[in-house]
């Protein structure tokens, strides 16, 4: 049994939707109070209603992460609401899809503001919050996709999920003097409103070629970012958890079709 986290103030970025929203509901069941952060008004509040709807103490914030001023609101508001900031889930992240002939320089600036610059610019900007408390915890939301695997259109999307892993290192190393640790989970392929946008026929696919044969959910993710922010893992810092279905698993289709 892990000691509760009941009262702590969880940030999580992207949860307006998908797997951040997933993270959120959690967080929310295990008694956090969480901020969600995304940058559709709509859908923002339309989830924090949701999410609050049993009664979980439940803040949105407008932001987009990619901009230093909008971070440090989201994080101010975090604060001012919840009275600090124990966990920042820096999950935001799009993954349009290009293959690299036909990808512009606009492409590249566009994913790496939200990927990488916006995962740095969040952890940033929740730093002083983070060291005042005697649990501070940030949990990247990186992928499969780059850190481990390569997929055809999505070569800038894995540069930065690995770009992602490569700062956690050093920012692991860092904020080790003020106590916080730095872990990120990497999900395989997981339902979400993101990934229903690619249809149908890629999600078929990607069932096949997932040894547990379904693809994970938001709360798969949630479990794991919710085990990095107990006491229990305070002395896990620096690390990694795949979470998916052991699809990164088999060396060939033969290996799939051998199981
Ligand atoms: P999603 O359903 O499209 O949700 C993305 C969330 O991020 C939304 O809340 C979105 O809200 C927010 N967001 C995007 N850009 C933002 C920005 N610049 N500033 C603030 N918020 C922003 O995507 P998802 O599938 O849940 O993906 C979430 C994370 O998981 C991403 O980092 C992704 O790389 C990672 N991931 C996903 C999968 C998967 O299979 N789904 C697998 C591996 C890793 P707004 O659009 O309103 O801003």
């Amino acid at each position: 049994m892990f000691t509760p986290i009941t009262g702590r103030s969880v940030l999580v970025t992207g949860g307006t939707k998908g797997i951040g929203k997933g993270i959120a509901a959690v967080f929310v069941g295990a008694g956090a109070r969480v901020t969600i952060v995304g940058r559709d008004h709509t859908v923002g509040a339309q989830a924090a209603a949701e999410l609050g709807a049993d009664g979980g103490e439940v803040a949105y914030v407008c932001a987009d992460v990619g901009l230093r001023a909008d971070t440090e609101r989201m994080v101010a508001e975090a604060v001012d609401r919840f009275g600090g900031l124990d966990v920042l889930c820096a999950n935001a992240g799009v993954f349009p899809d290009t293959r690299l002939e036909d990808m512009t320089e606009q492409d590249i600036d566009s994913i790496f503001a939200t990927n990488v610059k916006g995962t740095m610019l969040a952890v940033k900007a929740a730093l002083p919050a983070l060291s005042k408390s005697a649990h501070g915890r940030v949990i990247i939301t990186s992928s499969v996709t780059g850190p481990i695997t390569g997929f055809p259109g999505w070569s800038h999307y894995g540069a930065t999920k690995a770009a992602q892993l490569g700062f956690m290192r050093t920012a692991a190393i860092e904020l080790a003097r003020s106590g916080i640790t730095v872990n990120a989970v990497l999900p395989g392929n997981v339902e979400s409103e993101g990934l229903t946008a690619l249809g149908p026929e890629y999600r078929e696919k990607m069932e096949a070629s997932i040894p547990l044969r379904k693809l994970g959910t938001a709360e798969d993710v949630g479990n794991a970012a919710l085990f990095l922010a107990t006491d229990e893992a305070a002395y896990i810092t620096g690390q990694t958890i795949i979470l998916d279905g052991g699809q990164t698993l088999p060396e060939s289709l033969l290996a799939l079709e051998a199981q």
